[in-house]
């Protein structure tokens, strides 16, 4: 039995005094119901913050980015060793904010994911295709090249801190065109037979899959019974604690 997953992603929102507020009535909200995995990524600035309100309660830290190198003249970067000095145990990569606004590449991505993990970092690696490349039947490619790519540094021993966020872009921050829990579905089962393939099939069956794309507390129920999926990658509902509750809720 995979352990449902809610992640909040903050993107490059909040104020210090709002990721307060927002993480203490997300925490006190929750209690001690262990039931759902819940992370929160906050901004890089507000890390340390939101760690602190988080310590005694049962949501983990997560990053939403990082450079791959322990240290060094890199200016405005942060490190994988930071991020676990600041109380982090989870990091998003491969962002499509980040692979189509900043133009990150599979190889860069590749590096980041094996630099996450290899300080201990569980990874939450982003995949999806555009509204393009699903109108050109692309999709099946474009998951396989990002996973084939992505997951090139995992090994055996890190695949228990791996999880794929599948989230279509055209459905990203688009209340309008969400993915429906059927696509979601077929995309997750694509997703988990290619696992499959690179890892076998013991690694496809534990391998937790969230859906991320305008996930809202009215859909996510629908959503997550789907089989297969197994978490939300939540981005503009999790500004409020209120609709991210109800997505636990629902999960
Ligand atoms: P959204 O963002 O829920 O606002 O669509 C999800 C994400 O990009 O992670």
């Amino acid at each position: 039995m995979r352990q449902k997953f809610v992640v909040g992603n903050w993107k490059m929102h909040t104020t210090a005094a709002v990721a307060g507020r927002l993480t203490q009535a997300i925490a006190d909200g929750l209690g001690s119901d262990t039931r759902v995995r819940v992370v929160l990524c906050p901004p890089f600035p507000y890390l340390a913050l939101v760690g602190e309100r988080l310590k005694g309660s049962r949501v983990a830290l997560g990053a939403q980015n990082l450079y791959p190198a322990a240290d060094g003249p890199f200016t405005g970067e942060v490190s994988p060793t930071m991020l676990l000095d600041l109380g982090c145990q989870y990091v998003i990569l491969g962002h499509s904010e980040r692979r189509h606004t900043l133009g990150e590449t599979d190889a860069f991505i590749d590096q980041k994911v094996r630099a996450a993990l290899a300080v201990g970092l569980d990874v939450i690696l982003c995949v999806g295709e555009t509204r393009d490349q699903r109108n050109a039947n692309q999709t099946e490619a474009v998951l396989d090249r990002q996973l084939g790519q992505g997951l090139a540094g995992v090994t055996a021993g890190t695949l228990a801190r791996l999880s794929i966020a599948y989230e279509p872009v055209w459905a990203i921050g688009n209340l309008s065109h969400h993915a429906t829990p059927q696509q979601a579905q077929d995309a997750h089962a694509g997703i988990r037979r290619r696992f499959g393939l690179l890892f076998g099939e013991p690694a496809a069956q534990a391998l937790v899959i969230s859906y991320g794309g305008s996930v809202e507390p009215e859909d996510a129920a629908a959503l997550l019974s789907r089989p297969g999926v197994d978490g939300a990658l939540v981005g503009g509902a999790s500004l409020h604690a209120d609709p991210f509750l109800a997505i636990v809720r629902a999960a």
